[in-house]
């Protein structure tokens, strides 16, 4: 067994609900499970463990809860102790260096680079999915290889009214295309599951009561394959996507991200535009201003 196991999660949970099938749910209902840094290394650790396991050829990501994930925890308190909890995972570190460099390096780390370790995990992936999924949701979502929603799951990037130019995992021209993705973008409405589907972004939409059986079923069926066919053959579909120039586009984007970020943090003092507190949203979310204080402490 993986050392790994040992690892008491606090904010996931790992199970094994069907034969060859693993099922990882985020666990902070009580936040909408935002992404707090600790959640995200309990969740990386979660996808090595499946991933390490030969006897598993299917893992489900799900969420506890009415939300699937709020986006990333802008009040997280608790960054410094989980950051020395957990080894780092990438080779790039500057966790606490001065000027753009600090924020550019944790979101390499956990945001995108996590984003893109769990997108080439070569066992199939599938997300389970109900309620909102904001902003840094879809990087838990996007990077699974099947999509599940319910019927009542809404699809958001709202980082345009925050001075951003998109989530750090930047798939939205691969998820809807160019044009909805732009549109997604600029007018930051939320996307629905059905426009989803027929848009290609999601597999099935199905009632919110049928979620879980419904995924687990499909899971299932999955899991009778032969796992190193089900490891070539993702392989092969992911190689025609980057072959595409997904790679390229998203290194691209992640550097405009960052200097979107170094542009508000020398305008504002925080690495997003205030004014995104004055909009609907933003009250919603009541953010302090922990996030300055954090970028400011590194
Ligand atoms: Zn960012």
């Amino acid at each position: 067994m993986p050392a790994e196991t040992m690892i008491e999660y606090q904010t996931v949970e790992y199970q094994t609900p069907a034969p060859r099938v693993a099922r990882i749910v985020l666990n902070r209902p009580e936040r909408r499970n935002a992404q707090s840094i600790r959640l995200l290394y309990e969740l990386n650790a979660a996808f090595d463990r499946a991933a390490q396991d030969d006897d598993i050829h299917v893992i489900i990501l799900a969420a506890n809860g009415k939300h699937f994930s709020a986006g990333h925890d802008l009040r997280d308190t608790d960054y410094r102790a989980a950051l020395d909890d957990f080894p780092t995972v990438g080779t790039w570190c500057g966790f606490g260096c001065d000027g753009a460099e600090a924020q550019m390096a944790l979101e390499k780390e956990v945001y995108l680079g996590f984003s893109e370790r769990w997108r080439n995990i070569p066992k199939p992936t599938i997300a389970e999915v109900q309620g909102m999924v904001v902003a840094g949701g879809l990087m838990l979502v996007w990077p699974c290889d099947l999509i599940v929603a319910s019927d009542d799951a809404t699809f958001l990037d709202n980082t345009v009214a925050m001075g951003i130019c998109g989530a750090e995992y930047f798939n939205h021209p691969w998820e809807l295309g160019v044009r909805r993705a732009k549109e997604m973008l600029f007018a930051s409405d939320p996307v629905t599951s059905q426009e989803a589907h027929r848009l290609g972004m999601v597999n099935h939409v199905v009632p919110r009561s049928e979620l879980s059986s419904f995924t687990l079923s499909l899971a299932e069926r999955i899991a009778e394959k032969p796992l190193f066919a089900l490891k070539l053959t993702k392989e092969a579909v992911n190689s025609a996507q980057d072959n595409q120039g997904r790679v390229n586009a998203m290194q691209t984007s992640f550097a405009l991200h960052q200097l979107c970020h170094s542009h508000n943090q020398q305008v504002f003092g925080i690495p997003l535009d205030p004014a995104f507190m004055q909009t609907s949203f933003g009250k919603a979310v009541k953010m302090d201003d922990t996030f300055g204080r954090r970028a400011a402490a590194e």
